[in-house]
């Protein structure tokens, strides 16, 4: 079975790699052929230089892009060739919209996509630990399960198209509040005077103990946050979560406020940092005199 791969950002990159490494027949692409390059020295791997040559004769598509734009992008300079009987798998978090969108134009040519939003970060991505929340047809969710089960721990079909990337948007509506309430927590520490360490080994054996708190406090602690998940792709996700709540006319109160403040953080942080660069946010409101 030939896979494309088009992607190979902080999180494509990873998951490319474990499918080198597993010896798939795949080819890759990315927008930015130096860090195509970059992946086929590492992994040894083949590389298109074109979306047309990737997308040839591929009977497996999966993309990692950064949004709706770039995912609409791609498909709309490889639809027309993609065989009949493909599979698109798309790992990028998008709205739910464009996922029955491109399901619903896949069809007309036997061609089926399936959305399947990712969680775990850049270290999940790394480990081949990921949850992989997935929606669309059932039948072909079980024909690639066992391809994207070389990059993740926990896979889960959730419904038709657009499910995984419904069932994604809740878990960041989860993560949104306790990353900036991290944030405060440690600021707040911070402010006191406290041992900001002895307070988050306190706080790890606590009821405040969340994955944030285990994967992000060192970083915002010591104020390096060149990695992981950036602020704008968290932004971006949030204000699909918020689109997603107007349309059913319901409040997120807390989303909302996170969404703000990642607004207020891109005058003050690099947009690439991880987002819980929020910290410096933070950090600036607490220590105002
Ligand atoms: P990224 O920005 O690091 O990578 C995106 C890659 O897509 C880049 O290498 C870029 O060059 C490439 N690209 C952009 N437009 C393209 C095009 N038209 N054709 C080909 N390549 C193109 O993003 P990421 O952090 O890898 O995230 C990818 C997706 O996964 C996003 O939707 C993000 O929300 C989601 N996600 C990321 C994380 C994380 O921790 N980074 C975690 C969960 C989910």
């Amino acid at each position: 079975m030939t896979i494309a791969f088009i992607g190979l950002g902080r999180m494509g990159w990873h998951m490319a790699g474990h499918l080198a490494k597993q010896g798939h027949s795949l080819c890759v692409f990315d927008a930015n052929d130096e860090i195509s390059q970059k992946w086929a020295q590492t992994f040894a791997g083949e590389v298109a230089q074109t979306l047309q040559a990737v997308t040839a004769n591929a009977e497996v598509i999966i993309t990692a892009l950064p949004a709706d734009a770039e995912l609409r992008l791609v498909w709309d300079q490889c639809f027309e060739q993609l065989s009949a009987g493909s599979i698109w798998i798309d790992h990028s978090t998008t709205s739910a919209q464009i996922a029955r969108e491109l399901n619903a134009a896949g069809q007309r040519r036997e061609v089926c996509f399936i959305d399947a939003p990712v969680s775990g970060g850049t270290v999940g991505a790394e480990n081949g630990t990921l949850t992989i929340m997935g929606g669309g047809d059932q039948t072909a969710w079980l024909q690639i399960e066992p391809i994207v089960n070389g990059y993740a721990s926990k896979t889960t079909w959730l419904g038709a198209s657009g499910a995984g990337q419904l069932t994604k948007m809740a878990n960041q509506i989860c993560v949104a509040g306790v990353g900036q309430a991290l944030a405060e927590g440690l600021a707040f520490a911070e402010r006191e005077g406290l041992n900001v360490q002895q307070v988050l080994e306190v706080m790890l054996k606590g009821s405040s103990t969340s994955w944030m708190m285990q994967n992000r406090s060192q970083a915002m602690i010591n104020g390096q946050y060149e990695f992981g998940f950036s602020s704008t792709l968290m932004k971006k996700d949030l204000r699909l979560v918020l689109q997603e709540a107007k349309q059913l006319g319901i409040a997120l109160p807390v989303t909302a406020v996170v969404a703000d403040l990642l607004d207020e953080l891109a005058t003050l942080a690099d947009p690439a940092w991880d987002w819980c660069s929020l910290m410096e946010r933070q950090r600036q409101a607490t220590n105002k005199p």
